[in-house]
């Protein structure tokens, strides 16, 4: 399969040699090099994405979750873009009405007192930590393993990632869903007198696409109370599950939230928020805050594009249709692999893909695959799935696009179906 992707992709080879001579590994995004090199895409349109040798897929990726849109906006989207180049102009170094308007709705339809926009999640997660460090005056945040908050805050295998931003900060829980181990390290930093923040996934995205229970979500959230810190539920991906998200709909009441990714109508974006007395920290009336700056925070086209594609768009109506056709996608794909070594796991519009020994279908950490990874059989379905037309990340990832045909869906079962029965020896 490789090497036929090799003989296909003769174009994409010659771009990935081109861009190697600027960009180290030729690439500035880590998370979308693959080997032997990648494809490069030359046009989005609609659902579909399409690469300089001119193959047409089905976009199963939608950038990681950020491109909820797909890559021709909408129309409302389009008139809210077209009006901002026409009639608002770019990002003009001052305060808008924009800015405000996207604010409100926000807290509104995330049910936060406060919050500010930032131009990435990461950022988001950044200045919500610091926001907590400085609110309670202490320094250690509580993480999980698998748990992904950024380009600097990763902690892929129970520990942070060797770029992760002040790393002795940052106390690690071995296993997610784990309510005991979590409770029993939020104590001892407690005790310590150390803690000034959990911060946790609702659904595990880079970890694996795993939901976090609601039982075990809850209890940590009450035991972050209990020891008098802050929780913050990083939603800049679940945010799209749920109406509200899904710290409303687990009754979280988190202390921080941290959104992103489609929030800005397809442009650059990142927003943190929450309690009103914890974001003071970040009211320049104020004296002794913290200063929060970023020169496109409040720029025209995000400001603009986010509003309109939450208001016109994502309606809660839309969020909740949405993500009951990703449901019942995904049990249908885990009806047609079971007994073999794929399976799929996730919530809503988002879906994980893992090949293990055992196929197991409840994983509810991505810990629970250590060892057990099948990544040579990952790698060939993601070739195979290229030839078929469907693009998906190879790291075993999906996040549907909102207008996804239902035929295009139904395309992808039958494609996954084709696969297991052509590797059938390899698979059960
Ligand atoms: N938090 C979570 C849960 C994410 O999934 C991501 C992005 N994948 C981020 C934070 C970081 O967002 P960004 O890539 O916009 O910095």
């Amino acid at each position: 399969a490789e090497s036929r992707f090799i003989t296909n992709n003769p174009l994409s080879k010659n771009q990935h040699d081109l861009a190697v001579i600027s960009l180290p590994g030729g690439n500035t995004r880590t998370l979308l090099h693959t080997s032997p090199f990648p494809l490069t895409m030359v046009q989005g349109k609609g659902v579909y994405i399409y690469d300089s040798d001119r193959h047409k897929y089905l976009d199963l990726t939608g950038d990681l979750s950020a491109g909820l849109f797909g890559h021709t906006p909408l129309p409302p989207i389009r008139r809210a873009i077209m009006s901002a180049l026409d009639d608002v102009g770019l990002s003009m170094g001052a305060t808008t009405a924009l800015e405000q308007q996207h604010a409100a709705l926000l807290c509104e339809r995330f049910h936060i007192d406060h919050v500010r926009m930032t131009n990435s999640g990461t950022e988001a997660n950044i200045y919500a930590l610091a926001a907590a460090r400085h609110f309670t005056g202490k320094r250690k945040v509580v993480v999980f393993s698998g748990g992904y908050h950024g380009g600097v805050l990763s902690f892929p295998d129970g520990k942070p990632a060797a770029n992760t931003v002040d790393p002795d900060d940052f106390v690690v829980v071995p296993r997610y869903n784990d309510t005991d181990a979590a409770l029993n390290v939020i104590k001892s930093v407690e005790e310590k007198g150390q803690l000034a923040a959990v911060l946790v996934e609702a659904v595990q995205g880079s970890g694996g696409v795993v939901p976090g229970t609601r039982d075990f979500l809850a209890k940590v959230r009450e035991a972050t109370k209990a020891a008098g810190a802050i929780f913050i539920l990083d939603e800049v991906m679940t945010s799209r599950l749920s109406p509200h998200g899904l710290g409303v709909e687990y009754g979280l009441k988190p202390d921080m939230l941290t959104l992103g990714k489609y929030l800005g109508g397809g442009f650059s974006f990142g927003a943190f928020g929450g309690r009103k007395d914890v974001m003071a920290v970040y009211d320049p009336r104020l004296r002794g805050g913290l200063s929060h700056s970023g020169t496109f925070n409040n720029n025209t086209m995000a400001m603009l594009a986010g509003y309109t594609a939450l208001s016109e768009v994502f309606t809660p109506e839309a969020s909740i249709a949405f993500n009951r056709k990703g449901d019942a996608f995904r049990e249908r794909l885990v009806a047609v692999s079971r007994g073999t070594k794929l399976s799929f796991t996730g919530k809503g519009s988002l879906i994980g893909v893992h090949f293990s020994e055992d196929g197991t279908e409840d994983i509810t950490s991505g810990s629970d695959l250590a060892g057990k990874e099948r990544a040579d059989l990952k790698d060939l379905f993601w070739f195979e799935m290229l030839e078929e037309g469907f693009w998906i990340a190879r790291r075993g990832y999906m996040a549907l696009i909102l207008q996804t045909p239902e035929e295009e869906l139904d395309r992808l079962v039958g494609a996954v179906e084709r696969f297991l029965e052509k590797y059938r020896g390899l698979m059960s």
